[in-house]
This record gives C-alpha cells, structure tokens and sequence, in this order.
C-alpha cells in the first residue's frame, strides 16, 4: 500500500475533508474514510470482508457503494477492532449478509454495566468526594470532561459508572457471531485475513488485523503511526500496551494501514514502543521518588517526539494518564 495524495488527504482532521471516501486499493484491498476514522475492506470472488463499520452514517452509504461496485459481491465477514462505539456502530447495514466476529472480551465490554457498579480504578482516583459518581467538577481535565451534561443522562450531576461505559461502548453494535481468544484465520474467496490479539492495550478487547498476501496491518487506537498515543483516554492498560506493541513488531507486513491518520511503516511501531517505554519509565520512576502529577507534568517533557502529531494535545495529558493508570493498577 503506497501512500497516495489521496490518503495524505486523509491526515488529520482538516475543515473541508470529504466525510466519505473509498481509496485507491492495494491489490484487492480498499481503505475507506468516515470523516477521521477508518475502516479496510477485501474484495474477494466469494464475497467481501469488511474491517470495521464505523457508525451508521458511513455503513450505510458503504452498503450502497459496495452494492454497486461489485455486484453480488455480498459483505460475508465484519471484523471488529473493538467495541468502542465510534468504530463498531453501523454493523446493521450488512447484517443480512455477514458473520461478525470480534475478541472474546467484547462480550462483556457490550454489556452495561449495573446501576450501581463500581467506578474503574482510574474513575476512582476522580472521585475526590468518594460518592461513587463523578462530578462535573471531578471531571475536569479527564477524559469524562467533553459533553458532560449529554453523558449524565438521568440528570443527577455525576456520572455513574454505567454512565460512563455509556459514552465509549454504548450504542448499536451488532455483537460478534464469533468470539476468538488469541488467533483467528478467515479463508474466503481464496484470500486469508488473520486477527491477532497482542494483550491489553488501550481497551482489552482489541484485534490487530493482518492481510498476509498484501503485507498489511490493521492497527486502532492504541498504535496510529506519527501520532502520539491518548493514554488520557481511561480504560487503558499501559504496562500491556508496551508489550503489545512489542508483539506487532514481530507480525509479517510492511504497511500499518490504521483506523486513524495516515498508512505508516513498521518503524513506525518501533518509535511508538519506544515513546511509550521512555514515558512509563520517567512516570515510574517519577512515582518511586514521591513526585506528584503536577511535577512529572512539567519534568517529563518527551521532546525526542516532539515531531509527531498531536504532540502539544497529548504531551502533557500523557504524563497524567499514565501516571494514574501506574498507580491504579
Ligand atoms: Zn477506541
């Protein structure tokens, strides 16, 4: 997969971006764009697989895309990432058609949670006034601050623990047909996709997608080349993350063709890994010595990658998520 004009259109979230968009393949393998995400899909002579259906909007007009491109040609397999709900919403559009088939843990990350669960760990380092809810005061500077009033949705000023499983895996997902646990091979057509689980990483559900014959890797959220991770995101695992990363390092490709940004490189990979072991190593460090968040905040400054995307947003947002996940964990 050569990195055309038409993807690097794709980078970054640019006001005039066209919201839909099917890109030049590799082969027989197609990206396409719903506004800053992305999604792959294989065509085959037995029907097509599809990675990711993003959300309703765009799985509708792919449907219609796909049904006219490649008449009878039917989507028979959607893969999921993982379950978030702003890349596995959608799958109803080729639910006549299609087996879905995702890691085991998305079953229980579909699931609400009960009323009265408990808060994460991380949730509970929030939770100053230790009521089980997060406040909007809480919620400042974390990742529950954005659209707090539509999060809260019984209206009692804190978010439950429900309430905020609500905002990242609630939604329509049409849940997996097949649940895999480490490996996974789907053969059609004569073509051969893996799904690869590489451990905890930035949810405990996610799937790395290898396309053996073109080289090419399907990597979401936790690995986007040139971009700086979000460990502010709660729900994370960071000290898996690295060895996730290491275990992609070790796959068969040569193009990440991820859910985010821009197609990269396995040296992209390595400058991930690396930035993620340099972060975790100054925070732990940081916490051995009895420094506070707000002190490895303004020491730990990364500015080895400084070039990478997103690097003013998340520098700073960096160091506190991993710094709370290392000492809730
Ligand atoms: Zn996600």
């Amino acid at each position: 997969m050569q990195l055309t004009n038409a993807q690097i259109v794709g980078f970054g979230s640019g006001e005039g971006l066209p919201e839909f968009e099917i890109y030049p393949p590799t082969g027989d393998l197609y990206r396409y764009r719903s506004q800053r995400h992305f999604g792959l899909f294989l065509v085959t002579s037995e029907g097509i697989i599809l990675v990711e259906p993003t959300n309703s909007r765009a799985s509708s007009w792919l449907r219609e895309q796909l049904d006219e491109r490649f008449p009878g040609l039917p989507v028979r397999y959607v893969i999921y990432s993982h379950a978030h709900n702003d890349h596995a919403t959608g799958g109803e559009a080729f639910a006549d058609t299609a087996t879905f088939i995702g890691h085991e843990n998305m079953q229980k990350n579909l699931t609400r949670p009960a009323e009265d669960a408990p808060l994460l760990p991380r949730e509970k380092l929030w939770d100053t006034n230790q009521d089980g809810l997060i406040q909007e005061t809480e919620a400042v500077g974390t990742a529950l601050a954005n659209n707090f009033s539509r999060a809260d949705t019984d209206g009692n000023g804190g978010l439950s623990r429900a309430e905020s499983w609500n905002r990242q895996f609630g939604g329509s997902q049409v849940p997996p047909d097949i649940y895999y646990s480490e490996h996974a091979k789907i053969t059609l057509g004569g073509k051969t996709v893996e799904l690869h689980y590489t451990g905890r990483n930035h949810t405990d559900d996610m799937t790395v997608i290898l396309f053996p014959e073109e080289k090419v890797v399907y990597t979401v959220d936790f690995l986007t080349p040139k971009r700086l991770p979000r460990t502010q995101l709660h729900g994370g695992f960071i000290t898996d993350w690295v060895k996730s990363l290491r275990q992609v390092e070790e796959l068969d490709f040569d193009v990440i063709s991820p859910g985010h940004e821009l197609p990269g490189t396995k040296e992209d990979v390595t400058e991930q890994r690396e930035y993620l072991e340099e972060l975790v190593s100054a925070v732990s460090a940081g916490i051995d010595q009895g420094r506070t968040k707000e002190e490895l905040v303004e020491t730990i400054l990364m500015e080895d990658y400084n070039h990478l995307v997103e690097f003013d947003l998340s520098r700073a947002l960096n160091v506190e998520g991993t710094y709370e996940m290392l000492i809730s964990q």
